[in-house]
């Protein structure tokens, strides 16, 4: 009844089956399959000389519905844990659907030729699977993820209502490059260029891409540039907590990051639309990613720490307080454990969390589920037991930005 199938072999793939192998008594068999079997190979080879636990590992085209469906059948596991790329979503879902199997992801569903994500198509599957009597969790990484869990602990044991919350995301980790993003490029590049857009009042504001600046002091990392941008757990969180008066979003960028990044966009590297490149159709963005370095790559020279959290201000018993939950994770600790940097490692282990939580029934339904639908306790415990564990702090007064 334990038993997983991940799909995708990068950073977050390799630190959630990891930890996955660490625990027994949550995790049975453990099966790995991507695109590209030796990719798969060598995050077994790191689980078995660390932990001592042998995985199954294969080679699978997530977009390949058939082909993903007979894994599944061959497998049977009781979960797919989806760790490949956004754009796989629907096809992994479609193949759960298939096979009758539980289904988990990180990121919102994102079709390749558009730079636009939303939660709708994923939605969508609602009656299909519960129709199905099986449950798809969306959104088990860190943000989103754990910020919407601390948002739903905070209006479970801290305020009765929330009136604004932001999520802050700092990297202060330094990888020694001139330049290279910690998770997959091509979707992170699309997410930072895109306009930001927050909740305001019942509606979205947008402004120009990495138009609105903060500087914030955070905790074990020091004052940061932080930057107002879109993030997928707006759209779940204004849904859920629909009192919400405002929800914003920011990430700390360093000044030599955005340089490159603009010049990147300035001569058209970024851009997702197809051009002929001697005689041959080449998406420009795609091309930079395999010029980039592999995020996974990162972990060897990374150095410094993350502080991702939310700040709620609302009331308690009629008097307004302002509360800040946050992780601070450490790139050279989340290496030693697992071989990879702490981008990964805070999407990772709140993957394992989610897939821990779903396979021994805590958290469970039938339909689509957003992380913030369920109760936020047992997941909290749990990150202060895997390695992510969180400070909870009252302020003198909210934001005053
Ligand atoms: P990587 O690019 O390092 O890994 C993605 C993996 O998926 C690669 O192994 C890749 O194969 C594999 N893959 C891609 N296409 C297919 C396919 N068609 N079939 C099978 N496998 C495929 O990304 P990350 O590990 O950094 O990120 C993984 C996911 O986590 C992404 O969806 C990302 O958006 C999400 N994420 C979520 C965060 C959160 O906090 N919620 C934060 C960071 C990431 P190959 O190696 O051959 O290219």
């Amino acid at each position: 009844m334990k038993d997983v199938l991940v799909i995708g072999a990068g950073g977050v793939s390799s630190v959630a089956v990891h930890k996955m192998a660490k625990n027994p008594d949550l995790f049975g068999k453990i099966t790995l399959a991507s695109r590209r079997r030796f990719k798969c190979d060598a995050i077994a080879e790191s689980v078995k000389q660390r932990f001592g636990v042998t995985i199954d590992v294969a080679e699978v085209d997530a977009d390949d519905v058939p082909a993903t469906s007979a894994l599944i059948e061959k497998v049977k596991p009781n979960l797919l844990v989806n760790l490949a790329l956004p754009y796989q979503d629907l096809n992994l879902m479609d193949a759960c659907l298939n096979t009758g199997v539980d289904y988990l992801d990180t990121a919102n569903y994102e079709p390749r030729d558009e730079a636009r994500f939303h939660y709708g198509w994923q939605w969508d599957y609602q009656d299909r699977f519960k129709q199905a009597g099986l449950m798809a969790l969306l959104g088990s990484g860190f943000d989103p993820g754990v910020t919407s869990v601390f948002a739903m602990y905070i209006k479970k044991h801290l305020l009765d209502t929330i009136r604004t919350l932001d999520i802050l995301d700092c990297n202060g980790g330094d990888h020694g490059q001139h330049f290279a993003t910690n998770f997959n490029p091509e979707i992170n590049i699309r997410e930072i260029t895109a306009p930001a857009r927050h909740w305001e009042n019942g509606d979205w504001v947008e402004t120009p891409a990495l138009s609105t600046r903060q500087v914030f002091e955070f905790d074990q990392v020091g004052a940061k540039n932080m930057y107002l941008m879109y993030h997928e757990e707006l759209e779940s969180l204004a849904k859920f907590i629909p009192e919400m008066e405002r929800a914003r979003f920011w990430m700390t960028f360093g000044e030599q990051y955005l340089t490159h990044l603009r010049v990147l966009q300035n001569v058209g590297l970024t851009s997702i639309e197809p051009i002929m490149y001697e005689g041959r159709e080449i998406v420009p963005l795609q091309f930079l990613k395999a010029v980039l370095p592999e995020p996974s790559t990162l972990g060897t020279t990374t150095k410094g720490k993350t502080n991702i959290g939310d700040i709620a201000t609302g009331t308690k018993d009629g008097e307004e307080k302002t509360f800040y939950v946050y992780n601070v994770c450490d790139h050279e600790d989340a290496f030693e454990e697992t071989g990879n940097q702490a981008v990964s490692y805070t999407t990772g282990v709140p993957a394992m969390i989610g897939a821990a939580l779903m396979l021994n029934g805590t958290w469970k339904g039938e339909g689509v589920f957003n992380i913030e639908q369920f109760d936020p306790d047992p997941f909290m415990d749990m990150l202060n037991k895997h390695g992510l564990p969180w400070q909870v702090h009252e302020l003198a007064e909210p934001l005053k930005f």
